[in-house]
């Protein structure tokens, strides 16, 4: 890889060599996972480029394209499966600096892939008391871009669903990876070419996403006996159609005594938690609502004192219960699961008492299609690969398809199957396949057997030292 001759290509846009910047700058948060933490923990790149504007960044990917140079778009590298990790090494493509805001109106705001999400909603709200519909819990360090090649919804899920829903993004602008990159705008159909396919087929450069009307969102947390208690509480909760929520979420008992630290004093002993979000003008009905389910008022931030020291409730949320459990006990690790409608509440009980003590229940409301649900982020207590492939393959004959978090392909954490689409889109767009190599297994092994249940393995992985 000559990275000399790809430097001298690129006179004046900002580089970064420096090799532990380069490595730090090659990781997300695969660590979440064991088995990739041991796969992917050698993996660096070879050079950080950062852009300042989409001319700057079509001259890196045709130096890098007439060089065979792979690139790995990132954004503020808080995936959590390794999608931002340069397994062939090449460029890094840093889309943090192309952070600006170009257009705020009625329903909708366009900026650049670099944006950080809370700093979206400020302008926003700034400008006209707007905000995103949807947000990770990484509110306020991952990219509006990385989050759509990477995430998929979050905390304002429960009213609008995921980010790959119809109406959920209005368009994205695209570079392809050619002789010649094409700038192309893609909008409707066109979007899931692009959407979670972690930056394998183009690179974003301008996002047009909608907008809801902003609240002054109350954090509360409600307390139950038990677990079953309170995803029954949060199930109805969720389908109380006048009570305006943004977060609805279920962590079991001992997480939030245990891992909580900062709330850890308004918890009970062996409580199960609901953490929401509401809008005041939805407050007086939720307490109303919880007093008839005999749920406790934990925490009410409108009530409390001191909030000195509190993280927002969507921080103890998604990823962040897991990162929560970690940070005090690393033998944590964690699945992604859906427990579809309607028989969400039967099948969260059946797979908390299968693997009661190796796992606790952590539950996202969302609506989908329409209809409430929920996905699940349980902790899961790690011993054996083998026993963590178990336990994934008991929730998915149970009816429970786990997005398997312990993969880095995009087939093998999502449906185990090709998305078409997006082939069809790479085939086009990236015909060297130098984008994010080794995501795509229908790219580098289209004959591959997703039932074998064996991992696939990229050949063009580097090879640790
Ligand atoms: P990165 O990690 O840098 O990149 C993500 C993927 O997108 C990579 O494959 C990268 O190559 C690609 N990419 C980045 N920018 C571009 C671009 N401009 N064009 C093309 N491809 C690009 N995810 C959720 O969906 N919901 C959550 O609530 C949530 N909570 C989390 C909590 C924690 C504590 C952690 C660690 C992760 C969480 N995640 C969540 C995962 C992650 O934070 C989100 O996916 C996040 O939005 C990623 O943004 P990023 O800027 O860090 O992207």
């Amino acid at each position: 890889m000559d990275i000399a001759a790809l430097k001298s290509k690129l006179e004046g846009i900002k580089t970064e060599e420096n090799e532990k910047i380069v490595q730090q700058k090659s990781r997300d948060f695969y660590w979440y996972s064991p088995v990739l933490k041991n796969r992917l923990d050698h993996v660096t790149g070879d050079l950080v480029v950062s852009p300042k504007n989409e001319a700057e960044l079509i001259k890196v990917i045709t130096a890098c394209f007439s060089l065979d140079i792979p690139v790995t778009p990132r954004g503020t590298g808080t995936g959590n499966y390794g999608q931002a990790m340069p397994l062939s090494g090449g460029v890094i493509l840093s889309l943090a600096d192309m952070n600006d805001i170009r257009e705020i109106a009625p329903g909708r705001v366009v900026c650049g892939p670099g944006v950080i999400c809370s700093d979206l909603d400020k302008a926003t709200r700034a400008h006209s008391n707007q905000e995103m519909r949807m947000h990770p819990s990484t509110y306020h360090t991952a990219t509006i871009g990385g989050f759509i090649a990477g995430g998929s919804g979050g905390i304002g899920s429960i009213n609008f669903g995921g980010l790959r829903d119809f109406g959920n993004i209005i368009r994205l602008r695209v570079v392809t990876m050619e002789q010649t990159p094409r700038i192309l705008e893609l909008t409707g159909e066109d979007l899931h070419k692009v959407t979670h396919a972690y930056g394998t087929n183009g690179i974003i450069t301008e996002v047009e996403m909608p907008l809801a009307p902003a609240y002054d969102w109350q954090d509360m947390i409600v307390g139950f006996d038990s677990f079953t208690e309170a995803a029954s509480y949060a199930n109805a909760l969720a389908r109380q159609d006048g009570i305006l929520t943004k977060l609805v979420s279920v962590v079991a008992n001992p997480c939030p005594q245990d891992y909580f630290k900062r709330h850890q004093k308004f918890f009970k002993d062996s409580e199960s938690v609901v953490l929401v979000m509401v809008a005041p003008h939805s407050y007086d009905a939720l307490l109303a609502f919880t007093r008839r389910t005999g749920g406790r008022i934990a925490f009410d931030a409108s009530t409390t004192d001191d909030l000195k020291g509190l993280p927002p409730v969507f921080e103890l949320s998604w990823n962040h219960t897991t990162l929560r459990a970690l940070r005090v006990d690393p033998a944590w690790t964690y699945l992604q699961v859906l427990y579809p409608f309607p028989n969400q509440l039967a099948l969260t009980k059946q797979m908390d008492e299968a693997f009661s003590g190796e796992l606790i229940s952590h539950l996202e409301f969302v609506r989908l299609d329409g209809d409430i649900t929920c996905f699940g982020l349980p902790l899961l207590r790690y011993t054996t690969e083998e026993r963590l492939d178990e336990i994934v393959e008991f929730h998915n004959t149970n009816g429970c398809p786990v997005f398997n978090p312990h993969r880095f392909t995009l087939e093998e954490g999502g449906m185990k199957q090709t998305d078409a689409i997006q082939l069809a889109f790479k085939r086009e767009s990236d015909p060297k396949g130098l984008l994010n190599p080794g995501k795509m297994i229908a790219w580098d092994d289209p004959g591959y057997d997703f039932e074998s249940g064996q991992v696939w393995l990229f050949k063009g992985l580097q090879k640790s030292a």
